[in-house]
């Protein structure tokens, strides 16, 4: 994976829930390059459709949006109200700079106001909820704020610090989850371009996953595939003591093959089909217990059924405003979904598919 140019201009946009206008828009521009046909649901979820030679439909989708907040009210003094639109701690927006999108590509910046220890001193700790903190633009009054074009409902979200670290292996940015996954859409699209496959494939991003896999359900019931993958970051513990009964997965230690979370179970014969593939064409995987749900636990329930599961990657610290991520994971996870292709047919869908 040299050239991440996808992956750090899909990360830079902003997209919370419901909000993935900038988002849909650079997939779309992208994705009409290399599809034989551009297919929207009416969520806002979109696809390119690139048909193979016969064959079963794979349906491969990132999600557009990223955990953020949403203004939901404006104080007498002109601060800002937040609610949180996904997973999203309290702890991880205090004294960070975020943005309020406050027309189609404008933004206003401020800080969420973390209290000075001088004045936490001696008081007894609350418990910190997004109820309580404040966004402050600089606003003088509820005046000034609606003056400089804020209003209710809006998308907040952390300004990006961008960056790849010493070694030049790992990157750090807000929004992997699950910008990632929409660029590695992109990625596939762009590779098999001019490629023969014995399948049909459907690749790009739903709408709406942080607040309940919305998106995925209108999404895969317009599609139907006979396989979705769902390709998202997951959280991996590698950072936490080894007795830590969430320190599961490792950054750089390949894709993970994600065979047990609480709302999709993957089927054991897919299990093994996954093992075999990436040890066939040398692709680092290990295997991944989460305690959250993806996209293919929706996508599950399309049609009579379907084959889901995650082609997960790792990251430590998602659901935060810097989620580090490893390029050499980015690189498994290309190959893996690169191989699927190549290899997945009517044959092998039986195969899968057959309940004795
Ligand atoms: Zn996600």
């Amino acid at each position: 994976m040299k050239d991440l140019t996808y992956f750090k201009e899909l990360a830079n946009l902003n997209g919370i829930a419901g909000h993935e206008r900038q988002v849909r828009n650079y997939m779309k521009k992208e994705l009409t390059k290399y599809s034989d046909e551009i297919i929207q649901d009416k969520l806002g979820g979109i696809f390119g459709i690139k048909r193979g030679e016969q064959g079963p439909t794979i349906m491969i989708a990132g999600h557009m949006d990223e955990v953020g907040a949403m203004v939901i009210g404006i104080t007498e003094t002109g601060f800002i109200k937040m609610l949180a639109i996904g997973g999203l701690n309290p702890e991880v927006f205090v004294s960070q700079n975020v943005q309020i999108t406050v027309g189609n590509n404008k933004t206003i910046t401020g800080v969420v106001g973390a209290i000075p220890p001088h004045m936490s001193r001696n008081s007894e700790k609350k418990e910190l909820s997004f109820d309580n903190l404040l966004l402050d633009i600089g606003a003088d009054s509820k005046e000034h704020a609606m003056a400089m074009g804020v209003k209710v409902g809006q998308q907040i979200t952390p300004v990006n610090h961008y960056y790849v670290t010493e070694d030049g292996k790992k990157i750090v940015s807000k929004a992997w989850d699950d910008r990632v996954g929409c660029a590695m859409a992109l990625e596939v699209m762009k590779e098999i371009a001019g490629m023969k496959h014995p399948n049909t494939v459907i690749a790009g991003g739903t709408v709406q996953e942080e607040v309940g896999l919305r998106g995925a359900k209108v999404a895969s019931a317009m599609i139907t595939p006979d396989l979705f993958l769902a390709v998202d970051v997951s959280p991996i513990g590698d950072f936490l003591p080894k007795n830590d009964i969430n320190a599961n997965g490792t950054l750089g230690g390949g894709f993970l093959i994600r065979y047990y979370d609480p709302r999709c179970i993957m089927n054991p014969k897919l299990l093994q089909y996954f093992e075999q593939l990436a040890q066939t064409n040398n692709i680092k995987y290990q295997h991944f217990k989460s305690t959250g749900g993806t996209d293919a636990a929706e996508a599950q329930y399309a049609g009579k059924g379907t084959l889901a599961t995650t082609v997960g990657v790792p990251g430590r610290y998602i659901h935060s405003t810097a989620t580090m991520i490893h390029v050499e994971d980015l690189k498994s996870v290309k190959d893996m979904l690169l191989a699927i292709i190549k290899d997945f047919d009517n044959q092998r869908l039986q195969e899968l598919l057959a309940h004795e």
